[in-house]
């Protein structure tokens, strides 16, 4: 459930009004600690605990395809509260609702926000309603809709939630990445270590370190290592009744347990060797050792290059 909505803009920050939380206006600006998630800013934002991501099919062609039909089907049809019953029949019967999960609810009434299509969001808020709020309607209800924070609000800190919100845009990679803790932390962590110091995120804002950064996030979409199981969802599966988080069996493999364990899961990976796991810690080694060694050139850094981080480091 949800997210937040733009009120204003400032030069100083961004004034916003969550969509979620409708009744607490946030500031994202530098002093101010809160960090809203759910939509960040003008080129983003996360609908996974809608849903999103837990159609069969769901990459982005696919999401930004079904995404758009259904918000120009509510802007033609929906009038009022009244026409909502009709526009939930009627998107359920048009769109292939196979799910990954069975148990988790694929909200009909996620769509776009804006006219770019760069924001996802729910289109029962108020704030795209003339101030109707329409949520009553929803599976999940208003109050649910209202209140959800996600784990990543509590798990990421603050300076890699700002950090994120610099690296990623557009929804799609956005939303699987907010919400994959352990890819993100693990990510930051590494980096740390490398340079010795958490990176500000305010070098994020150099072109040449978010693309760097970028292109490790980017994995979460393109990793050639990622199941194509549809009951995979980055570390988990789930077997018909329960969620499992599925170990890499590194002794089948015929190697050692890899120090980006973690971020392998999250990946989804499925290794069919132990070359595939060497093949995938080389990319993810040298993301890693990339951005380092740039932060270090742009950032004017020095440390030993023998500090670099490697995979065999992590062990
Ligand atoms: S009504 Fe649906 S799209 Fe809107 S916040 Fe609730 S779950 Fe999300
Ligand atoms: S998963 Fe988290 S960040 Fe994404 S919309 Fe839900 S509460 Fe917001």
């Amino acid at each position: 459930m949800f997210t937040g909505f733009f009120k204003e803009f400032e030069p100083s920050g961004l004034f916003l009004l969550s969509p979620g939380k409708s009744s607490v206006m946030f500031l994202l600006m530098e002093g101010c600690d809160f960090v809203h998630l759910c939509q960040p800013d003008s080129g983003k934002s996360c609908g996974a605990c809608c849903g999103l991501y837990n159609y069969a099919d769901s990459s982005e062609e696919a999401l930004t395809e079904r995404l758009r039909k259904r918000t120009r089907l509510f802007r033609e049809k929906v009038e009022s509260e009244e026409d909502l019953h009709a526009f939930s029949e009627r998107i359920k019967s048009i769109e292939d609702g196979t799910k990954r999960y069975d148990v988790i609810y694929c909200c009909e009434f996620l769509g776009f926000l804006d006219e770019d299509e760069r924001r996802v969001g729910c289109l029962l808020h108020p704030l795209q309603n003339g101030g109707r709020d329409l949520r009553g309607v929803s599976f999940y209800g208003r109050e649910l809709c209202d209140g959800h924070f996600c784990p990543s609000y509590h798990y990421i800190s603050e300076a890699e939630k700002r950090s994120l919100i610099k690296i990623l845009d557009g929804w799609y990679l956005y939303g699987l990445c907010v919400t994959d803790i352990d890819l993100v932390k693990e990510y930051f962590r590494l980096v740390s270590d490398g340079i010795g110091e958490m990176p500000p995120p305010g070098c994020f804002e150099r072109p040449a370190l978010r693309d760097a950064a970028r292109r490790f996030f980017s994995l979460k979409a393109s990793w050639p290592f990622r199941s194509t199981s549809v009951n995979r969802l980055g570390k988990y599966y789930f077997d018909g009744s329960q969620y499992m988080i599925r170990p890499i069996d590194y002794e089948r493999l015929g190697v050692d347990k890899s120090g980006f364990d973690r971020i392998f899961l999250s990946l989804s990976s499925e290794f069919a060797d132990g070359e595939d796991v060497k093949k995938a810690e080389g990319i993810i080694r040298c993301l890693i050792d990339d951005f380092i060694l740039l932060f270090r050139k742009e950032c004017n850094f020095t440390v030993d290059e023998e500090t670099k981080v490697g995979a065999g480091e992590q062990g």
